[in-house]
């Protein structure tokens, strides 16, 4: 079996499902003797044309960034993820997942097996861009209902 030394967990802060793959995966980091990361990225508003409402776009922005971070921090802390292995990040989750665990030099990474609309029978479009262009292994964990 694989041994792994880095793992890196990627979340969507959803609030029923990420408590259930922040436990798998913790235990599965304590049982191989891992670092473990946890990974938000927060994803750009698309506001085409509204040039008026850029101040307030930018706003909204940094007030959702906020409210990531805490969100990131308290599910880390809960599981004992250390403040140095939190990552809040900018940018396409798909893309920035797959560069941040080449920079940590990671060798597995976890994501969940539900999207924001919840549990479906396929992996949605992030988890599946993960899967299939990282360059390391790659972890669904599937919710339960
Ligand atoms: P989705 O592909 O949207 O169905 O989300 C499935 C999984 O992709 C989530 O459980 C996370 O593991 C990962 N993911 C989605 N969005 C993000 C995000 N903004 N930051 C980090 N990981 C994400």
């Amino acid at each position: 079996m694989a041994t792994y030394n880095n793992i890196l967990l990627a979340v969507d802060l959803h609030p029923s499902y990420d408590e259930y793959t922040a436990k798998r995966a913790v235990d599965f980091a304590k049982e191989r003797d891992a670092k473990l990361y946890i990974i938000h990225c927060v994803e750009g508003i698309h506001a085409y044309g509204a040039a008026q409402g850029y101040q307030l776009i930018m706003e909204v922005e940094q007030q959702i960034e906020q409210e990531a971070t805490r969100a990131l921090s308290d599910l880390a802390q809960k599981y004992g993820i250390p403040s140095d292995r939190q990552i809040i990040a900018n940018g396409p989750a798909q893309k920035v997942v797959i560069e941040k665990a080449k920079s940590l030099n990671v060798d597995l990474i976890i994501v969940g097996g539900h999207g924001r609309h919840g549990i479906s029978l396929l992996l949605g479009s992030t988890a599946d861009g993960i899967m299939h262009h990282a360059q390391c292994d790659v972890l669904a964990i599937r919710a339960k209902e």
